[in-house]
């Protein structure tokens, strides 16, 4: 007997195609996420889940009773409750580096969006105030030789040092648990303890897993150390920084702007305070959404899934799980 599947978010037909050659297969077919009721419903004959940020913890895994395998289509997996998952014995996968420079150009995305103002001035020529030349009110900064400073260089981080150092010859520091010797000399850049590099660099980027250790790891105290000219731009998660000490940052002037894809509440509440900051540039968790990425890691995660309920050993268990 095949083992069943239950996808719970769109996929392409190739995707679906691909554990239904292994699979019997059951889908969510809505735009919205699954609600979380009908998931656990639909959990109770499955052997796999393939997801892409529903929470898979204690709870989930009681309506779950057969399930082996849950394969995530991100490479961030803060989403699995770990211990649960241990204790059950279950798979657990996720997508690197298929996703590295993608996420990686949408940071410099970012950085150069925040650093020269780009939805600001994109909302002044539009609205028809752009009478004479625009005056030194709008003038941005420069991210060529600027210093920018990696919280967590992973896969990602490396790829944006590469950009940062090769394409815009920045001077690049990055704050880990443990140095990176290699990428050090490869890429030319620096080690500096978190405090330090917030105190130098004109543009933080935030690149660290969501676990407990980074949670609120960038709170007033962090900001406070950083340059009133600085930037923060955070790819990670939300939850690594303590949202109400970023506003009050950006509102006194202790740092000049901030760029960010994700946010503790996804999606943002429509009044939520960043929404009306002209110093911030919002963006809605699309790090890796190009069209060619999203296939990629979608068929990847499949390919995981499939692995693991065929007994071969998937090539991305999540390090936890291993
Ligand atoms: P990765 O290769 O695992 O890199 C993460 C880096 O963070 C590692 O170098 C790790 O080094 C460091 N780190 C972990 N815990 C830390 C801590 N407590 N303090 C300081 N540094 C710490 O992961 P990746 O593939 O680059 O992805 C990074 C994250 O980006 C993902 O977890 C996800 O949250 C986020 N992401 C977001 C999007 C988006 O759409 N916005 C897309 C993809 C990924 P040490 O172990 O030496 O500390």
């Amino acid at each position: 007997m095949k083992p069943t599947v239950f996808i719970d978010r769109t996929v392409p037909s190739e995707v679906e195609a691909k554990i239904a050659e292994y699979c019997d297969v059951d889908k969510w077919e809505g735009t919205n996420r699954i609600p979380r009721e009908l998931l656990l419903a639909k959990l109770a004959n499955a052997d796999g889940l393939l997801t892409a940020g529903s929470r898979v913890d204690a709870e989930l895994l009681t309506h779950a009773p057969q399930l082996k395998a849950v394969s995530t289509i991100s490479v961030g997996y803060n989403h699995f409750d770990i211990d649960a998952m241990k204790q059950r014995g279950i798979i657990g996968t996720h997508t690197p580096h298929v996703l590295n420079n993608t996420v990686a150009d949408l940071a410099f995305a970012l950085i150069l969006g925040t650093a020269r103002r780009v939805a600001e001035l994109d909302r002044y020529v539009k609205e028809g105030k752009w009478i004479s030349g625009a005056g030194n009110k709008w003038f941005g900064q420069d991210v060529h030789h600027a210093k920018l400073g990696i919280i967590g260089m992973g896969r990602i981080g490396e790829a944006v040092a590469r950009r940062a150092r090769f394409g815009f010859e920045m001077e690049v520091s990055y704050y880990n648990r443990s140095r990176k010797p290699e990428a050090e000399s490869l890429l030319g850049v620096r080690y500096l303890e978190l405090n330090e590099l917030l105190r130098e660099s004109d543009f933080v980027v935030m690149l660290a897993p969501l676990t407990p250790e980074t949670a609120k790891l960038i709170g007033r105290e962090q900001f406070r150390l950083m340059k009133p000219s600085s930037i923060f731009i955070n790819i990670s998660r939300g939850q690594t920084v303590d949202e109400e000490a970023l506003i009050e940052a950006l509102q006194s002037g202790t740092i000049t702007a901030a760029g960010l894809d994700v946010y503790e509440i996804e999606p943002i509440p429509a009044d939520h305070p960043f929404l009306s900051m002209d110093n911030v540039l919002t963006l809605p968790h699309i790090g890796s959404a190009t069209k060619a990425t999203r296939f990629d890691m979608a068929m990847l995660a499949a390919q995981n899934l499939v692995n693991a309920l065929t007994g071969q050993t998937p090539a991305h268990i999540v390090p936890e799980l291993q």
